[in-house]
């Protein structure tokens, strides 16, 4: 008999999973893993029925139904001044971590190498991994987390293949900046690189700063695969609706691993998300409506001992408590939620050697009584 052989014999249960667990059992506020707590739009939910009902109940399209993707190529037209063909570089995907998975299937064989910066989300290294891929973390530090491009540089090899960016970032929260984005291009350009971009939280940034897709800089935008998700952007993370944007050579490429790992995506919510979406004033309501939410709870939480980290976007923020506590983050984190009934996620977790630094990452996209609740108990610490 052959013996079994793992792909992926270090990969543990996601932490997402563990914390949530440990919250239910514990009965603890839930603030670790990112998803919101509160209702979608009833209009959204009535569109999915009147959808089913009119009989959109088949496989839709293998790249998605159409108007999707219109709706898709029409934001980037009006919000990023960014022309996007439907037809050929838009593919609807079951969420943003398949989006990325495929992407990364779609570039990697095995021995590549793909740089990846750490904290980074928990779903690149796997997916790397299982495709006979090597990840080169790139390690950043709090609480800057500033990318220093020519320390980048040294760890380009004749086998890098790609470069993996998220921005804004989960956990972080920070945005990269016009300088960021042109050291990246100069990397591409020079080693003939490519780049997946992680933009699932592109439409939530904060204090009028703005997001800048890489599909808007020309260059990357020819060796780039941008993923998106539905779930961020309409309170919806079990909804499982993503998107991909990449040149018709790239879209091609994709989509011959899609098909056979997807074909299509959930039809009637497809139709219902084209529909709800036709409002662009949708996209540039978020940013306050999750503002507030971070201001509310940034302003709480310096009632307590811990300390907020800056946050430019996504729903997390970051919280310091090295004066309250020497355990590790993980240990912390558990005995947070075991004694104080607050979850959260340690942010070594994020990190290929757990490096810990006293950081728990924080969801506040919740009820404000959700809010309320955890911030009870945090001020008892
Ligand atoms: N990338 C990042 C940075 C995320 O935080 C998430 C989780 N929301 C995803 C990708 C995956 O998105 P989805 O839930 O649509 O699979
Ligand atoms: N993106 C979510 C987070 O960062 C988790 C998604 C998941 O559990 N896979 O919390």
């Amino acid at each position: 008999m052959k013996p079994f052989v793992s792909k992926l014999p270090a990969t543990p249960v996601s932490i997402f999973s563990r914390m949530s667990q440990l919250a239910q059992t514990h009965q603890a506020v839930n603030l670790s893993q990112g998803f919101p707590d509160f209702d979608l739009a009833p209009e959204l939910i009535q569109l999915v029925t009147t959808y089913m009902q009119k009989g959109f109940n088949q496989y839709a399209p293998m790249p998605g139904t159409f108007p999707l993707r219109e709706c898709i190529a029409k934001k980037y037209q009006v919000l990023a001044q960014t022309i996007v063909d439907p037809e050929t570089e838009i593919t609807i995907t079951a969420g943003g971590t398949q989006a990325l998975f495929t992407a990364i299937g779609t570039l990697i064989s095995p021995g590549d190498e793909a740089i990846i910066f750490e904290p980074a989300y928990d779903s690149y290294r796997p997916s790397i991994e299982a495709f006979g891929g090597k990840v080169i973390p790139f390690s950043l530090q709090a609480p800057a987390f500033r990318i220093d491009w020519e320390e980048v540089e040294h760890k380009i090899t004749e086998r890098t293949r790609v470069i993996i960016i998220n921005n804004p970032n989960n956990p972080t929260g920070r945005i990269l900046t016009r300088a960021d984005i042109i050291a990246l291009e100069h990397l591409v350009v020079t080693h003939g690189l490519f780049v997946i971009s992680d933009e699932v939280y592109e439409h939530i940034t904060y204090d009028g700063q703005s997001h800048e897709s890489v599909l808007q800089s020309p260059i990357l935008r020819e060796r780039a695969y941008v993923v998106a998700s539905f779930g961020k952007l309409l309170h919806a993370t079990g909804w499982k609706i993503g998107y991909v944007v990449a040149n018709t050579h790239l879209t091609a490429e994709f989509r011959k691993i899609h098909q056979f790992n997807v074909f299509s995506v959930n039809t009637p919510m497809q139709m219902a998300i084209a529909e709800y979406l036709s409002d662009i004033n949708y996209y540039s309501s978020l940013p306050l409506y999750f503002q507030e939410k971070r201001d509310y709870l940034a302003k709480a939480l310096a009632q307590t001992r811990f300390k907020v980290l800056p946050c430019e976007g996504t729903y997390f923020m970051l919280l310091d408590y090295s004066s309250i506590s020497d355990l590790s983050e993980l240990d912390f984190a558990v005995h947070l939620t075991q004694t104080a009934g607050v979850a959260m996620i340690p942010v070594s977790s994020f990190y290929t050697d757990n490096l810990n630094q006293s950081l728990l990452r924080i969801c506040f996209a919740k009820k404000e009584e959700t809010l309320d609740e955890a911030i009870d108990h945090l001020l008892k610490i």
